[in-house]
């Protein structure tokens, strides 16, 4: 993994984008605050995105500092409202920058109150739970809805089914990073540089 990792890194990808699900927010499990401590080992310097699809996020945020993160990603569904405010604080006095992410069948509504907040908004463009899926391409329209609600130093990121044949749709709903796992690393090695190159555009 660190070996694949690098290699992309040295062929046009800014960030490393890590799912961490935990078996009951989704319905499967992944990586954990030791599988970052050891990409963060051996990859000093990259930049490493942290995505909870966590039922309890709050309990992982001092485990994924200390194990190198650069950028912790919540959940709206995972959080109250009333405690999204003090995790972003939370987040960022452990030195990483914060995310809020929201799924595919939640209303933008339910983000609208703190699209101020955060360093990113992530719109998920699958279900979450799984590499692999085809992208919803109706979440076009929340992240066109949302860009304008953005200050230019936040990002807008989507995540989930994103190929080269849907990241120009993608960028121009608005999306600045663009997370792409199947369409890249299901690809043989000399070819990822190229399909870093086509999502970038
Ligand atoms: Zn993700």
């Amino acid at each position: 993994m660190g070996s694949d990792c690098k290699h992309v890194l040295e062929h046009g990808a800014d960030l490393l984008h890590l799912d961490v699900m935990d078996g009951h927010f989704v319905p499967n499990l992944t990586m954990g605050p030791a599988l970052c401590a050891s990409l963060r080992k051996a990859l000093p310097d990259a930049y490493l995105d942290v995505h909870l699809m966590v039922t309890d996020p709050g309990q992982y945020v001092d485990s994924f500092a200390a194990a190198g993160a650069n950028h912790f990603c919540f959940h709206v569904e995972a959080v109250s409202p009333t405690d999204i405010a003090a995790l972003i604080a939370r987040i960022r006095g452990k030195g990483m920058e914060a995310g809020l992410a929201i799924n595919p069948p939640t209303d933008l509504s339910a983000t609208e109150p703190f699209l101020h907040l955060p360093d990113l908004v992530l719109v998920m463009s699958v279900n979450p739970g799984f590499s692999g899926q085809s992208f919803i391409g109706s979440t076009l329209e929340k992240t066109r809805r949302i860009k304008p609600r953005l200050r230019r130093d936040q990002r807008l990121q989507m995540d989930g089914g994103v190929s080269p044949s849907n990241a120009r749709e993608v960028r121009d709903a608005g999306c600045d990073v663009l997370v792409s796992a199947s369409a890249l690393f299901g690809r043989p090695r000399e070819e990822r540089g190229d399909v870093i190159a086509k999502l970038r555009g």
